[in-house]
């Protein structure tokens, strides 16, 4: 018996999570069955991790995992329960929980719409696909709010630029990007991943080219992250890292 976590089923059907609330017993969403905190800051759908339970305290909608993903996802329960207590108690590969937003974004969406049976087969090039992408948006993300963070005497546009990190992070389809941003920002570089590196890296690749040009226009900032990203990607890597750190 294999039940799925109900902050899993949650995130897998794109529920808005209060992120502060992600590592407690009580995780709190947007009930998506009432719409009645959609408006307001507020998050009335109680996930609760130990007994793998939700309920809203506004429309009292309640049950288990199972009813909750029969809910989300329109299927019956007896379907939803299949699926779990079914043919094979095979576990999940880790392709099968990206959702058709995530999907799209590494190009394999419709490939697993026409013909599901050769996306199953070929899961582990999904798998590094996925991967890449995640870690590629990851670096992008952290060298801009490392540019955006050094941003002084400029609150309001600092404030502006933040947001749109942010509304970009959102974007990716990474479950909590942000969340992790601000975690390695938090942290010195020596505790940092290896992807976070890579991004100060970058930022600090640009600003310097803002220091050299005395261009301190954040567009432009923000604009020399973006091209040294791709240019790290491209076949030019092996050079650009040599210049970059001739420049640093
Ligand atoms: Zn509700």
């Amino acid at each position: 018996m294999c039940l799925p976590s109900i902050v899993d089923v949650a995130q897998e059907q794109g529920l808005e999570i209060n992120p502060r609330s992600l590592n407690k017993k009580e995780v709190y969403a947007k009930c998506p069955f009432c719409l009645g905190d959609s408006i307001n800051g507020k998050f009335k759908l109680s996930l609760n991790q130990e007994y793998n339970v939700f309920k809203c305290w506004l429309c009292k909608t309640s049950g288990g995992v199972l009813e909750f993903e029969s809910r989300l996802t329109g299927k019956s329960f007896t379907e939803v329960k299949s699926k779990y207590f079914g043919q094979s108690k095979k576990k999940r590969h880790y392709v099968e929980y990206l959702n058709p937003i995530q999907l799209r974004k590494i190009g394999w969406n419709d490939y697993k719409r026409q013909n599901r049976e050769d996306f199953m087969k070929k899961k582990d090039e999904v798998l590094r696909d996925w991967q890449n992408y995640e870690y590629n948006e990851m670096v992008k993300h952290f060298a801009l709010l490392m540019v955006v963070s050094h941003i002084e005497n400029a609150k309001e546009r600092q404030a502006e630029l933040l947001e749109y990190v942010y509304e970009s992070a959102k974007k990716t389809g990474i479950y909590n990007l942000f969340i992790k941003l601000m975690e390695e920002y938090t942290k010195m570089d020596s505790e940092r991943s290896e992807w976070a590196l890579e991004g100060v890296d970058i930022a600090r690749a640009a600003w310097k080219i803002s220091l050299q040009t005395y261009d301190f226009d954040m567009d432009n900032v923000m604009k020399h992250v973006l091209f040294i990203y791709y240019l790290n990607k491209s076949e030019m890597k092996n050079i650009n890292l040599k210049v970059e750190k001739e420049i640093v």
